[in-house]
């Protein structure tokens, strides 16, 4: 059986705690996209980790760990993220990189650094990990992929390729320095010694595993509105963060999917730019990122402030239905303890009309945010195990909102800690 855990809004949901906290009854856990540039930040009886390549289920020893063909595969930042839980005491993961994966290139990095140079003003806010830049050459078919690290001949002649085109945009677009052919080759080959001892097919080995019942759990990066076709393009990420996309990322067949748990926060953050509806500034900002998920809403790999918003439930209601949600797991609901009243954005107020259908991107451009305002708890729910013991208004929230979004919310996160989730 397969499950996955992906994201609802802009990413940074809490999927790494649902995601380790599920692993406790999966056999493999698989990441399917994305790279190195986001994070997942996770706390258990080992310490505090924030994992960039790694899936949330290197923790236990039950588990085998997948890189699957779908993620932007960057080595030495895998390599160095193996080596730094082994250092903390974690005991060595069992991790298999899938043949396909295909390969987070030095010039990627360069690249996607120059670009947001040249744009200025008009920058994504890419996290410069080489995202777009490796994505934008995989679909160009001059990407690389692990098993051709295997083929001598073959990466011979291909950085030879590989400098001459990027070389013109070099010298000619961003006026910097110039790849080598030589320097390329070498690297490839760390890259190749380092990544050797984990290569395999993985789509044939999930495919056993599948044979053998086993529990397989995808683990999405970013979430709904960051997907480059259903979510808030252009100011979205260069893979699917799909749920049904995890089945080709990973190489299994999609009819397989069982379960889909979707992680919705009971407030909002994004990072990068973009439309955020639902968006608070000021002290009110401040104080809800200061509180924010464990230790404050900062970026885990970039240790940007991520902007904050109130709990946005038609952008919510969009990002379940595209998941193809089964259940939702509301995170963070421990937060915002502290407030008298809870806003929370009900509709789109667009052109004079009002809306609770996530439209495009031009129209979410101009749409402001209808709040309704719901009565706060004021107190601490952290610890609590039943759903019956939360405060009424918590439970109030809790239930308005899974009425707004047409999901069923299956389990409330009142805490960073695994243990810390309550089933309904
Ligand atoms: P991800 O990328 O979706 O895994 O999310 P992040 O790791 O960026 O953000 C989630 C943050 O919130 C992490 O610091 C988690 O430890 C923390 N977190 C997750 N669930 C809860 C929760 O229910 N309560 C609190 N207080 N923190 C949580």
């Amino acid at each position: 059986m397969v499950k996955a855990v992906v994201g609802a809004n802009w990413g940074d949901e809490g999927k790494g705690k649902i995601t380790d906290m599920m692993a406790a009854d999966a056999d493999i856990i698989v990441r399917f996209q994305g790279g190195a540039n986001a994070g997942h930040t996770i706390k258990n009886h080992y310490g505090k980790f924030a994992l960039h390549t790694l899936p949330s289920g290197v923790f236990y020893d039950h588990t085998t760990s997948i890189i699957g063909n779908g993620v932007a595969l960057n080595i030495p930042i895998l390599i160095n993220e193996i080596n730094s839980i082994v250092e903390k005491g974690v005991p060595a993961p069992k991790i298999l990189v899938s043949d396909r994966a295909q390969i987070v290139m030095p010039y990627h990095i360069l690249f996607d650094q120059y670009e947001e140079e040249r744009l200025g003003k008009a920058s994504f806010g890419s996290t410069k990990s080489g995202i777009a830049p490796f994505y934008s050459d995989k679909y160009a078919k001059v990407g690389y992929q692990v098993q051709e690290l295997f083929d001598e001949e073959l990466l011979k002649e291909k950085v030879v390729r590989t400098c001459d085109q990027k070389n013109v945009l070099l010298e000619h677009l961003y006026h910097k320095p110039l790849l080598k052919p030589e320097e390329l080759l070498e690297t490839l080959h760390e890259y190749r010694d380092m990544i050797a001892p984990y290569v395999c097919d993985t789509s044939a080995f999930l495919w056993n595993a599948l044979k053998e019942n086993k529990t397989i759990l995808l683990e999405g990066q970013l979430g709904t509105l960051k997907d480059p076709d259903h979510g808030i393009y252009p100011m979205v990420t260069s893979s699917s963060t799909l749920a049904p996309y995890g089945c080709i990322g990973a190489g299994i067949p999609a009819q397989e999917l069982k379960q889909v748990v979707t992680v919705c926060k009971a407030y909002s953050s994004a990072v990068g730019a973009g439309a955020f509806v639902s968006e608070i500034f000021g002290d009110e900002a401040d104080e809800l990122r200061r509180r924010g998920g464990d230790g404050g809403e900062f970026g885990a790999t970039t240790g940007r402030p991520r902007r904050m918003g109130w709990f946005d439930c038609v952008a919510s209601k969009y990002g379940c239905r595209m998941q193809g949600t089964t259940d939702v797991a509301f995170t963070v609901v421990d937060v915002l303890g502290y407030l008298d009243e809870i806003p929370v954005c009900v509709g789109y107020e667009i052109d004079g009309e009002v809306t609770t259908d996530f439209p495009v991107t031009s129209k979410l451009e101009k749409a402001k945010p209808v709040l309704k305002t719901l009565p706060g708890w004021k107190c601490d729910i952290s610890g609590i195990k039943k759903y019956e013991d939360l405060p009424e208004n918590c439970r109030k929230y809790i239930e308005f909102i899974e009425k707004e979004i047409g999901f069923p919310i299956t389990m409330v996160s009142n805490g960073p800690g695994r243990d810390d989730i309550i089933y309904r």
